[in-house]
């Protein structure tokens, strides 16, 4: 069709893009936005980034790399020494070994989901995910053409699949299942105990793969050692992808480099869906990358301490206040609380608290307070806080967050 023919007809999106939407995250964070810029005093505890700056020594290799000239494409999925520096990070952090041909690189984790997904799904393939969980999970699963299973799980669990749900929920069409741990958006974390049991089920079933997402493996608290499956199950080396990246842990957001591990036939596939559309990841990024992960380590359980006595502020605070309850979270820079005991109250201008969605919005009103309703997650009624921010802030918005609970009546 013409573009002019095209402009008649209107826009039609594709099929796959008919579930697929602007995240629910991002409108409470533009809403939030928008009442900033109009002066209001608004906290925003919805960011999905450590507030940190990435450390000097990896901005300097970055720099020293476009000195040298290094401003060209790089191999597909990765240069030799990025993916020699993501083998050097699985064996010192997790004790497992990867060549390079089982290593892919891309730009954020993000991408490498999203590559794996669309190497591996044919339509009506399904794809089993605990949620609450990070809502692009799906929205890619449904890009891919793939179906997303959703199972719900609540506090009672800690916010983990038990391996109950998970054998009732697998069928001939299962694919993958997807954990993430520590969890965006609850900050829970599977021990060994959680995974055994779900091992087993996956003993099971040969045919179903599995994804984890351990983005979050560095910002774990007191009491917490860290594990992913395969350390647990050597046996599912050949169905298993491990997901990772920079982001989170060296606060690196906006540098977009991730990287998975996995069997070769499928990181080769993810390769060919990499070479149609990035290429590959940034030359630049990939040079602070490789000084991030081979680098000084011991600055990653400084910053951990740092979010760990946010996160006790957090969870004392929302504890504190009635209708509110919050699980102590393992890891990631999340609190998810219930406030089940908030709905059906009414606010002194009248707004009745009919869902978490209509909490997140009233607070957001009546204090300037931004933070994401459990509804974005799949599941109700909590919110996810953020306390990637400073504990000023913090501290400001859990008194403005009380205060306003307190003036709701039943
Ligand atoms: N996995 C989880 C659980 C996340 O929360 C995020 C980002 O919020 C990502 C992956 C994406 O990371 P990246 O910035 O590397 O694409």
């Amino acid at each position: 069709m013409t573009n002019k023919a095209n402009e008649a007809a209107g826009f039609i999106p594709a099929d796959r893009m008919r579930h697929v939407g602007v995240s629910k995250i991002l409108a409470m964070g533009m809403r939030a936005a928008e009442m900033k810029k109009a002066g209001r005093q608004t906290i925003i505890l919805g960011a999905g980034e450590p507030d940190f700056d990435t450390p000097t020594h990896i901005k300097e290799a970055a720099s020293a790399a476009m000195m040298r000239g290094e401003t060209k494409y790089t191999h597909l999925d990765g240069s030799p020494k990025m993916k020699a520096a993501v083998i050097e990070k699985f064996r010192r952090d997790n004790g497992l070994e990867f060549t390079p041909d089982e290593v892919s690189v891309s730009s954020g984790a993000k991408q490498v989901i999203f590559n794996a997904f669309m190497a591996s799904l044919c339509k009506g393939d399904e794809v089993i995910i605990a949620t609450p969980c990070w809502t692009s999970y799906i929205d890619i699963v449904n890009i891919a053409e793939g179906t997303p299973v959703e199972i719900p799980c609540d506090d009672s669990t800690g916010f983990k699949l038990t391996a109950q749900a998970l054998e009732a929920a697998i069928s001939p069409n299962t694919r993958w299942v997807l954990l993430n741990s520590p969890s965006n958006p609850t900050g829970s974390a599977y021990r060994t105990e959680d995974y055994i049991p779900l091992i087993d089920v996956l003993r099971r079933h040969p045919q179903v793969w599995l994804m984890v997402d351990d983005m979050y493996e560095h910002i774990t608290y007191e009491g917490f050692d860290f594990v992913t499956p395969l350390q647990l199950a050597p046996d599912l080396r050949d169905r298993t992808l491990i997901v990772n990246g920079v982001s989170k842990a060296y606060a690196m957001t906006g540098w977009r480099i991730g990287y998975g591990a996995g069997p070769k036939a499928l990181i080769k596939s993810m390769a060919a869906v990499q070479s149609q559309s990035t290429s590959c990841p940034s030359s630049i990024s990939q040079a602070g990358a490789i000084a991030a992960l081979t680098g000084p380590q011991n600055f990653l359980k400084e910053r951990a301490r740092v979010f760990q006595s946010r996160r006790n502020l957090v969870v004392k605070h929302l504890n504190a206040i009635d209708g509110i309850t919050c699980r102590t979270p393992e890891g990631a820079f999340y609190t998810f609380a219930n406030c089940k005991g908030l709905i059906g109250k009414t606010a002194p201008d009248g707004t009745v608290i009919d869902s978490d969605t209509a909490f997140c919005n009233w607070v957001l009103d009546s204090t300037g307070v931004a933070m994401v309703p459990g509804e974005a997650f799949g599941v109700s009624p909590y919110f996810r806080i953020s306390y990637a921010t400073s504990t000023e802030e913090l501290t400001e918005a859990l008194e403005r967050l009380e205060k306003a609970c307190l003036s709701l009546t039943s």
